[in-house]
């Protein structure tokens, strides 16, 4: 078996497309060897070395040493170094690359293969022996903390008490002589702590670090984010070995970081950070400020540093040439890693950069634009989800603020919440139902959960490329990092600034597009819904076949969902109608009359409330079809229920307490959910129905009349479960239809039990809609109650029996099965019949695309998940 793949010197064994065998890094890494791009030469060790590991009680397979080998062979003959060779010393690097990035997860080793003898040789090659000690002393302190286990703090303290002893305050100060004194007690240290010699054989060196790499995929932090970001355990990762390269050899020396275009806004530009005479860990730290990568944007931000346009231009035209190639073989946006040594750039990763909703959605709009992509792949590109991000408030900008603190403008979005100052408390805080702010000096990968748990994150260190700035773009979190005024007290649970203490849980509002932090709540705003989200959005459209429609019954929530696109209401639920306050009273009256002419006079008072409801929402809609469901839930969720309010609502509607309590008493049921709701109601009652049938027919006319456009009804009988229940229900409405002289309707059912969808045939007779109710669909096909589930199915998704919560992601398997059979059972009667679905998935991008290749008309779903849908289903159809 192939174990291990070379790359370098113009050529690879590898290529983009070998991605899940060579991890994302790896893959990419052979790419652009290929492309003919400065790579340091280096191997891959694949995943399946990895997943191997894993399987064989963490050994390895035979062959690989050998292939080891082959490969250092391979770098020795490209860079003319020798590994372990004291004279010309071949250094690597020792990284991991799974097949989805990890950022900072997993395990990294710099500078391997040095040791007593070979340090020696890089310096006298370097010419600069304090450099070659500076490596060394990095790679013991790393090596140590990685492979060996020995905490990185107690090399920091060694150093840090040097120069205390020497009054140094920068490691700059540092002498070679000084290097030399530190390195050996490192190397006493490492000693002291494990028994044994800090190790020099090179070989081994490199063992261990493959070995802590492979290792790192099962480390706690890694666990966390394959969990939160869906990766599967079983991918593993891939093993990157390549030749060294310095951008701490001096002034002409660099290492940097950079995307093709700005990951925040999307703007097309080149965007970045560096640092000169420095290592690549140093840029990701946050530790020295980094310097900007353009002249614009120096000027821009105003910094004093020169960008690395001005400061080494030759490597920064060999920089801009190597963005314009890697973009136009990629096509997309690249997240880049470079050193420059001594004047010569070299590239040590590219990948798709992770980018905020905002810039993907600039991104592809300008690419479709600019002809480097279609507009179905511009579609394709889109997170169908992370549009959420583009409809939510911003700040109001003439709302009075009091900022407190500025920072980097990480990742865009504002957020309001209290400020807490650790990871597990912000988690903690969040599932009490608090809305956090997360403030750190600056984040690890140990806070990902407290991320995870804030509305948004504040650092007081790092720069836009910092831990905290990637991880929260990745999120959709609002984060604003080095906010440098900032001084934080973990013990005292407080943050001053500019002379001013907030403490944990007040409120602090933040801004993640500009990298504002104000005090207390500011004001929000709607998001703007034209440019490129509308050109977007009128591609989908193009692309889609089908229908959106949305689940809305107040005004607001009909108008937003309108402007967000929705092409008609789906499902309108007329019991939330009821519980404002002046009808419930009628209504209760209605629910406590004691025949049925008492509840028609009760009813008669709810009419024109009703007509009012109805007329409201056709006005908004206009001509677009309007599906509205008659009552649903049980009576009893309408009557008051402690004591306390069974008396004030007996006094208000002047009946004694004890009726009303013996009426709700008798109302109570055991399994509400599968009692004398929905069309039962109308079966027991129907004056309830003909009176709501009235309603809309009648709005329907005022309105049209009003307007001249009229919305089509479409009349829908909740929970049937037989065509007997929709035949009798059926001829009541038509009844009174005729009666009111009704415009245009139509009269259909919900197919939201498995006895419907089995005998859709039957009912289709008198159905000219089926619309899924998938909540009860799948609450009862599992009999597994919607109300509560949620307590327990966590424990059956951890263990793997199901692979999501069927509330919210269809369960195509069975739920799905009874859709396909109900739809096919229905249009044999009905060949024409429409069919949509108006449960929570149809605003969920993986139950859309079922609905879509179930060849549904259309999905419906809460107006803020209008746009989403609208993408999903564009997404399905391409
Ligand atoms: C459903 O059951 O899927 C549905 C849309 O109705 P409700 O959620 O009101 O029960
Ligand atoms: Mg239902």
């Amino acid at each position: 078996t192939k174990w291990v793949y070379n790359f370098g010197g113009g050529s690879a064994e590898g290529d983009t497309s070998m991605k899940n065998l060579l991890g994302g890094k790896g893959a990419n890494l052979a790419e652009m060897a290929s492309l003919g791009l400065p790579v340091p030469p280096g191997f891959t060790l694949s995943t399946d070395v990895c997943t191997y590991y894993y399987d064989h009680g963490e050994t390895y397979p035979e062959d690989m040493n050998d292939q080891i080998a082959g490969g250092l062979k391979e770098i020795e003959k490209l860079t003319g170094k020798k590994f372990g060779e004291a004279s010309n010393p071949l250094l690597v690097s020792v990284r991991s690359g799974a097949r989805a990035s990890m950022p900072g997860m997993m395990d990294t080793v710099l500078n391997l293969g040095l040791n007593d003898e070979t340090v020696e040789g890089l310096a006298e090659l370097s010419g600069d022996r304090r450099f070659a000690l500076d490596s060394y002393r990095r790679f013991i302190t790393m090596y140590s903390d990685v492979v060996l286990g020995v905490h990185h703090h107690i090399y920091e303290d060694i150093l840090e008490n040097h120069k205390d002893t020497q009054g140094y305050m920068l490691d700059t100060e540092m002498t070679a002589m000084d290097w030399d004194s530190v390195i050996k007690e490192f190397k006493a240290a490492t000693k002291r702590e494990l028994g044994k010699d800090f190790p020099q054989d090179p070989m081994e060196q490199l063992n261990g670090a493959v070995d802590a790499v492979f290792g790192s995929w099962m480390n706690e932090r890694a666990i966390v984010y394959r969990r939160l970001n869906d990766i599967p355990a079983a991918w593993g990762t891939a093993v990157n070995v390549q030749a060294m390269v310095f951008g701490n050899m001096g002034d002409t020396s660099a290492t940097g970081v950079a995307f093709t275009r700005d990951p925040s806004t999307g703007e097309n530009r080149y965007y970045g950070e560096f640092l000169i005479n420095a290592q690549g860990e140093d840029v990701v730290a946050g530790i020295r400020t980094p310097q900007t990568l353009t002249k614009a944007s120096r000027e821009k931000m105003e910094e004093d540093l020169p960008s690395m346009e001005e400061a080494l231009p030759e490597a920064y035209a060999q920089l801009a040439d190597t963005f314009e190639t890697l973009e136009a073989h990629y096509r997309d946006m690249q997240d880049i890693e470079f050193t420059v040594e001594e004047g010569t750039l070299w590239m040590l990763q590219t990948r798709t950069g992770k980018r905020t909703a905002k810039a993907a959605l600039k991104i592809a709009v300008d690419m479709a634009e600019d002809g480097q992509i279609t507009t179905d792949e511009a579609l394709l590109r889109l997170e169908p989800a992370s549009l959420d991000q583009l409809l939510h408030p911003t700040l109001k900008p003439d709302a009075e603020r009091d900022m407190i603190a500025m920072g980097l403008p990480a990742s865009p979005g504002a957020a309001i919440g209290e400020v807490v100052f650790n990871s597990d408390e912000a988690e903690a805080l969040k599932k009490a139902g608090h809305k956090v702010i997360l403030v750190r000096v600056e984040t690890s990968p140990e806070d990902i959960h407290g991320m995870h748990a804030a509305e948004a994150i504040v650092t007081a260190r790092g720069g836009m490329t910092s831990h905290a700035a990637v991880v929260a773009r990745g999120m959709g979190r609002p984060c604003v990092s080095g906010a440098g005024e900032i001084r934080i007290d973990y013990k005292a649970e407080s943050l001053t600034v500019m002379g001013r203490t907030v403490k944990k849980g007040e409120t602090v509002t933040v801004d993640g597009g500009t990298g504002q932090v104000f005090l207390g709540a500011v004001e929000m705003q709607q998001p703007e819904l034209s440019g490129d989200f509308a050109k977007v959005m009128k591609w989908a459209d193009e692309a889609r076949k089908l229908g959106i429609r949305t689940n809305a019954e107040t005004p607001l929530d009909v108008q937003t969902a309108k402007d967000f696109g929705a092409e008609g209401i789906g499902l309108c639920r007329t019991e939330h109608m009821f519980f404002e306050a002046d009808r419930l009273g009628y209504f209760r009256e209605m629910i406590l009359a004691e025949d049925k002419e008492d509840r028609e006079a009760a009813l008669a008072k709810i009419l024109p409330v009703q007509r009012d409801d109805f007329a409201a929402i056709f006005r908004i809609m206009e001509d677009r079809p309007c599906t509205i469901r008659l009552l649903d839930p049980p009576l009893h969720e309408f009557l008051p229920h402690s004591e306390a309010d069974i008396e004030s609502v007996a006094k208000s509607l002047g009946v004694p307490a004890g009726e009303l309590m013996h009426r709700a008493n008798d109302l109570q049921e055991s399994n509400p959910m599968l009692g004398h709701r929905g069309c039962r109601l109308g079966i027991s009652y129907p004056e309830i129905y003909e009176m709501q049938a009235r309603a809309i027919f009648e709005a329907q006319k005022l309105v049209s009349e009003e307007n001249g456009a009229t919305p089509v009804a479409e009349i829908m009988v909740p929970l049937v479960s037989s065509a007997k229940e929709l035949e009798i229900l059926k001829g009541k409405i038509d009844a009174i239809a005729k009666e009111v002289g009704a415009l245009e309707y139509t009269i259909g059912t919900m197919i939201e039990l498995p006895r419907a969808a089995l005998r859709a045939a039957d009912i289709a007779e008198y159905a000219e809609f089926f619309s899924f109710g998938t909540n009860d669909l799948t609450q009862t096909t599992f009999g597994l109650s919607r109300d509560d589930a949620g307590r327990f199915l966590p424990d059956y998704v951890n263990q793997g029996i199901m692979e999501k919560d069927p509330f919210v992601t269809l369960d195509q398997d069975g739920v799905g099965d009874l859709i396909h059979i109900a739809a096919e059972r229905g249009r044999t009667t009905r060949e024409s019949i429409k069919l949509g679905i108006c449960g929570e998935h149809g605003g969920d991008p993986a139950s859309v695309e079922f609905c879509h290749r179930a060849g549904l008309d259309y999905v419906s779903c809460s107006p803020y998940r209008v746009p989403i849908a609208r993408l999903a289903a564009a997404q399905a159809a391409i």
